[in-house]
């Protein structure tokens, strides 16, 4: 090593407590430092044919785009090199010598949370490089950049506590070489088969020819490019787990070839399991955009919309210039049409799915779902969209079965206009909410929402074909008198003398003037079948739960203070039994104890009770007096 400008740099906290992790803790599977190593070769040669389509004057020009691996069995001694971008002094130390502090913090989060699977998500995290002090005692870099007048460099460290940075005396081509100097106790690495093993199994569809000791190993290049018929499922499998460290095998597979207007081949997959636990980064999505099998862009977040983030996968075109740049390509019209059928051939994909293996979709929607009905914004495939749809429902028999608006739109009442929707926290909530009573009794289906992004969806996207989406609290219930009553309330009540009607309505005069200003009016239901009372939004254009929402997201709004109105059974024993004390003594205390406590009740069933102090000292005031009486009753 050249004594000129040698540098002694020593490893942040963060990298030393990441290192020593590394090389303490980590035996399972160590033979990923190669994956990690040759993924970062690969990457250097792809930024390297960027800077080359784009007409960047590069070093060495006419050496070939290619990684090599040689090995010593004798001194045990493992390089790597390539023939890409190379790294200049300052690119080291910024590169190699620091780690994303982000990336080592979230790395070592996870891996608490689930040791096992550190060997498949360390290339995520901008830490991969380190993966090599698994296996070596030391590890020296030589690097020459692609740019002509840097000088070559080299970095050199045992991976404890800090490392070195010296120019290189020695004329070097550009790129990168890395000599490992192998542990006592990883010697059994410095094998042609073990190392051929390790590159077919982790690397095998790297795209630039990987040799070993002058033999090409790698043999599976751009198998999108390839017609179906000639590939196997296994291999399939195979490329989505290179693509994505998953360990499963993918819930979908979407392979497609189009010729016109516009040729591309785009191969893509939807896993099992959501990658939102993965994602560490809000940017960790997006397909690999190819042009002639060259990589473009690494994860392009505009050839599918966000709500279909969760498909992972490469698309190559013909069609678009080399030497497109990554900035102007959402001006492309020919990107864009590319864009577009992608999407288009996803949301086909799933409707196929949904069609012929309904089971398989139900696994689908309970993993994806949260992220594809964020699409309601999507006018261009409004269609599609809706149609995929799920929903659970008052018809369903239990919490987890699903519907689509189609199975609604089946099942739908004649003449009915609107499909009718309830919000609340899970299905007995839903099925305890007085609003439902009416639906229940006239047999009408209640689409049941439980996640706040469902009602954002049916509040966005209105209708549904030509049926309008309708909270139940704000439907108006003259809509819903032309349909027969299908099912008997459990107890029958005579009809009111006349006389007792009047009373029934000075008493409701008198609940007005007990709660006063708190509610607009007070009056008798046509809608309540089991329960005595509910509140009714007088302002139908803005339901409860988007008020909640608006409150919570966006305190800058003026929301209009909300309007209520109580309705009141006639036709439930407590009521009956009002009128009775009413009759008797208009001002009696308990009429106005069980106004207040009708009222506060229904806010609360609403969310809307801000205290709930007031209630419970009138309620267990009211239950002492219900014991006296009780008390009596079994003497
Ligand atoms: P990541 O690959 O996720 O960025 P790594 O720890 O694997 O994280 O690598 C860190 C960085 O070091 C790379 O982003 C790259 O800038 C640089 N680097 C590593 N290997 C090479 C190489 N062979 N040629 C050029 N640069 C490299
Ligand atoms: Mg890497």
């Amino acid at each position: 090593m050249s004594e000129l400008h040698k540098t002694k740099y020593e490893f942040k906290a963060e990298t030393k407590k990441l290192l020593d992790i590394l090389v303490h803790s980590l035996y399972t599977s160590r033979e990923i430092f190669l994956r990690e190593l040759i993924s970062n070769a690969s990457d250097a040669l792809d930024k390297l044919r960027f800077e080359s389509n784009r007409g960047t004057e590069i070093a060495d020009n006419d050496l070939p785009l290619e990684i090599r691996i040689d090995f010593d069995e004798k001194k045990n001694i493992i390089t790597i090199s390539d023939t890409g971008i190379g790294m200049t002094r300052d690119e080291m130390i910024l590169n190699i010598g620091t780690i994303a502090k982000s990336g080592s913090e979230e790395f070592l989060k996870q891996l608490a949370e689930n040791k096992d699977a550190a060997n498949n998500i360390i290339g995520k995290f901008g830490i991969g490089f380190y993966s090599v002090f698994m296996v070596a005692k030391e590890v020296i870099i030589k690097s020459k950049s692609f740019r002509k007048d840097e000088p070559a460099v080299e970095w050199r460290s045992d991976g404890l506590g800090d490392y070195e940075i010296a120019e290189l005396d020695e004329k070097i081509k550009r790129g990168t070489t890395i000599e490992i100097y192998l542990k006592d106790d990883a010697k059994e690495f410095a094998d042609k088969y073990r190392l051929e093993g390790i590159i077919k199994r982790h690397s095998n569809f790297i795209s630039f020819p990987i040799y070993l000791k002058n033999e090409k190993i790698n043999t599976i290049p751009a198998i999108w490019r390839e017609p179906k018929s000639s590939i196997k499922k296994e291999q399939y499998v195979e490329f989505y787990k290179f693509l994505t460290y998953d360990n499963e095998e993918p819930l979908e597979i979407i392979h497609t070839s189009v010729d016109a207007p516009i040729q591309f081949n785009a191969l893509l997959f939807i896993p099992k399991k959501s990658y939102e636990f993965w994602r560490w980064s809000k940017d960790d999505y997006g397909l690999d955009l190819y042009v002639r099998r060259v990589l473009i862009q690494h994860q392009n977040k505009d050839l599918l919309p966000e709500y279909l983030s969760f498909v992972k996968g490469v698309v190559d075109s013909e069609d678009l210039p080399l030497n497109i740049s990554r900035e102007t390509l959402q001006e492309n019209i020919i990107f864009t049409k590319i864009a577009n059928s992608v999407t288009s051939n996803v949301l086909s994909h799933l409707q196929k799915v949904a069609k012929e293996s309904p089971e398989r979709y139900a696994d689908f929607w309970k993993e994806h779902g949260r992220i594809f009905k964020l699409g309601y914004m999507d006018f261009q495939n409004a269609d599609k969209y809706q149609q995929l749809l799920r929903f659970n429902s008052s018809a369903c028999k239990d919490e987890k079965e699903l519907i689509s608006l189609e199975d609604y739109l089946s099942r739908m009442k004649k003449d009915q206009k609107e499909i009718y929707f309830a919000f609340g926290a899970n299905r007995e909530a839903i099925d305890l909410n007085p609003h439902l009573e009416i639906f229940k009794s006239k047999g009408i289906e209640v689409l049941y929402l439980y996640d706040p992004v469902d009602e954002l969806v049916v509040t966005s996207i209105r209708k549904y074909k030509d049926y309008e989406f309708k909270s139940v609290d704000t439907v108006d219930l003259k809509s819903l008198e032309k349909f027969e009553d299908v099912s008997e309330s459990k107890e029958k009540f005579e009809s009111l003398s006349k006389d007792d009607e009047k009373h029934f309505d000075s008493l409701l005069d008198k609940m007005k003037k007990i709660l006063g200003d708190r509610v607009k009016e007070v009056r008798q239901s046509k809608r309540l079948k089991e329960s005595p009372s509910c509140l009714v939004n007088s302002d139908d254009s803005i339901t409860s739960t988007m008020r909640k929402i608006l409150k919570m997201s966006n305190n800058e709004v003026k929301i209009p203070n909300q309007e209520f109105i109580l309705e009141i059974n006639k036709d439930h024993k407590l009521i009956r039994n009002l009128i009775e004390i009413f009759k008797k003594n208009s001002n009696d205390d308990f009429i106005k104890d069980t106004t207040e406590q009708l009222y506060e009740s229904a806010l609360l069933l609403e969310g809307n009770l801000d205290d709930p102090h007031k209630l419970v000292n009138r309620l267990n005031k009211m239950l002492t007096e219900a014991s006296e009486l009780y008390k009596k009753k079994i003497e």
